[in-house]
């Protein structure tokens, strides 16, 4: 039998791009979402499709899941993964970053979850899984707007678990430290952009995205009756 199909947001780069390439390896048609779309193509994989939608749009993310149900069927699984970290300190940070990441990493988690929840729900079944961050759990110099929103993910997540796991569905929180990607290039502070890589060097570097894919995949694959609640994954060398 065919496995169902699996959405995963911000599939065009790092964790994303890299939990794509593990799923569809495990034959899973996938729905695959970002800005750039041309990214997602360069993937290549099979049953696939991939649909240039911003999640902090609902309608396109509601019509692009709608779109990949009547291709492939009922979705099983939705990784949300894209985000955006945006350091800088509370007292001179542009307050547009505050505004990008509250509407991609709270808002856009929140649309893409109920565009597949009802039907989850309904068939009994399902598997959300939120990309969120130790930063999701423990504060860090420079990263009080992202932080806001990681611990919004956290808090949002435990809260939807208790909502639907009595539905059948599972709910899963992923929170990585530092992983090597394109993450830190949006941040528009140069400076604190340096020590932060000063940081991950010391902390003898960050995680690869395939390690994180990898978590995301193992707590997938337990029996239906079983949820991995939540996984903190760090490079050994990241004492904070
Ligand atoms: P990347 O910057 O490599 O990937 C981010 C992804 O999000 C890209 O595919 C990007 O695609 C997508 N994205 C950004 N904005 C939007 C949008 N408005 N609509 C749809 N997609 C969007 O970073 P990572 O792989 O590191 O990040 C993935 C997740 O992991 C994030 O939630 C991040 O917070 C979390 N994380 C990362 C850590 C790290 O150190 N790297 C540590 C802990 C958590 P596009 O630009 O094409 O739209």
């Amino acid at each position: 039998m065919a496995e169902s199909v699996i959405v995963i947001t911000g599939a065009s780069s790092g964790i994303g791009a890299a939990t794509a390439r593990l799923m569809s390896g495990l034959g899973h048609p996938l729905l695959l979402l970002a800005r750039r779309v041309d990214r997602l193509e360069q993937l290549d994989l099979p049953d696939t499709m991939c649909r240039r939608v911003d999640v902090t749009d609902r309608a396109a993310v509601e019509q692009a899941v709608h779109e990949a149900e009547e291709r492939y069927g009922p979705v099983e699984a939705l990784v949300n993964n894209a985000g955006a970290m945006l350091l800088g300190r509370i007292v001179d940070q542009p307050v547009d970053e505050w505004d990008r990441m509250i509407d991609l990493n709270i808002k856009g988690v929140l649309y893409c979850t109920r565009a597949v929840l009802p039907g989850m729900v309904a068939r009994g079944s399902g598997t959300v899984i939120n990309v969120s961050s130790v930063a999701g759990r423990k504060t860090f110099p420079n990263h009080t707007a992202y932080v806001a929103t990681k611990f919004a993910v956290h808090a949002l997540s435990e809260n939807l678990r208790e909502e639907v796991s009595v539905k059948g569905v599972r709910v899963v929180t992923i929170a990585p430290g530092a992983v090597e990607t394109e993450l830190l290039s949006h941040t528009s502070d140069e400076q604190i952009k340096r020590d932060y890589e000063a940081w991950k060097t010391s902390a003898g570097g960050a995680l690869a995205p395939e390690v994180v894919a990898e978590a995301i995949v193992y707590a997938y694959r337990q029996p239906p009756n079983v949820t991995v609640r939540e996984i903190v994954i760090a490079a050994t060398g990241q004492e904070a």
